[in-house]
């Protein structure tokens, strides 16, 4: 029997993190869990209750009035992930500019992290689960069996992602994307709680100039390894 294991997924915003770890999961018929999108529904249920991120007390009662979920659904055989802020799909309008531009400075708040934190240890307690962040494999789960480190030239990302945001009708300057893309990882990077690094044990891949397929096979030949280990 293989081990069951946890595949961490780390890296710069926009190098192909969530769409690799949920390949990954599908050919391995393991969970996805999206970190980033609790981040960002934390950030949602805070702009749109006009909380102030400086006002401590405030965001804390926020955090105990927040249920994030996830649900599957299957489309066109694939998979379909998506979030759910206190039972309401929440995931077009979390993937927004408004909210990348302040996701940042909101995951930066410790009592943020540490709420988000617990509740993806738990979603990984039994393991079988990929999940892609910023320290999944440094502070969510340090003792994950598979860690990787991924990034890509900052353009590069910046115009797969407007690509994305396209195929979902939403049209934005590619230097918009460059500008957002570069202060979240100078943020994500600098902060003193969980600060993006790369775990010592962590496989770099560099997406620049590879292929989607070939990356997804690298990370499942590396997980299908470590499952066999003794
Ligand atoms: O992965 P995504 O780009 O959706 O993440 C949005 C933001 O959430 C990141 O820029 C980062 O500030 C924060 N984040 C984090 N820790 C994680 C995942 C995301 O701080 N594990």
């Amino acid at each position: 029997m293989p081990n069951d294991i946890v595949i961490a997924i780390d890296g710069y915003s926009g190098c192909g993190k969530s769409s690799t770890a949920k390949a990954v999961a599908h050919a391995l018929d393991y969970t996805y869990i999206d970190s980033g999108a609790m981040y960002r529904a934390v950030t949602l249920y805070l702009l749109r209750d006009k909380i102030s991120f400086s006002d401590i007390e405030a965001v804390v009662a926020a955090l105990e009035q927040m249920q994030i979920t996830f649900k599957m659904k299957m489309e066109a055989e694939l998979p379909l992930y998506e979030t759910y802020l206190n039972g309401e799909n929440v995931e077009r309008e979390i993937r927004s500019m408004d909210i990348s531009d302040s996701v940042s400075e909101v995951s930066a708040i410790p009592q943020v992290r540490q709420a988000m934190v617990g509740l993806q240890r738990n979603m990984g307690a039994n393991k079988r689960v990929v999940m892609d962040g910023r320290d999944i494999g440094t502070n969510v789960f340090p003792n994950a069996e598979v860690k990787v480190f991924m990034t890509a030239d900052l353009y590069v990302r910046a115009s797969r992602r407007q690509k994305e945001l396209k195929e979902r009708g939403v049209s934005v300057a590619v230097s918009e994307i460059v500008e957002n893309l570069a202060e979240r990882d100078q943020i994500d990077s600098t902060r003193k709680e969980n600060p993006l690094v790369k775990a010592e044990d962590a496989v770099v891949i560099d997406t620049t100039d590879l292929e989607f397929n070939k990356q997804v096979q690298r990370v499942v030949d590396i997980a299908r390894e470590a499952m066999q280990a003794p």
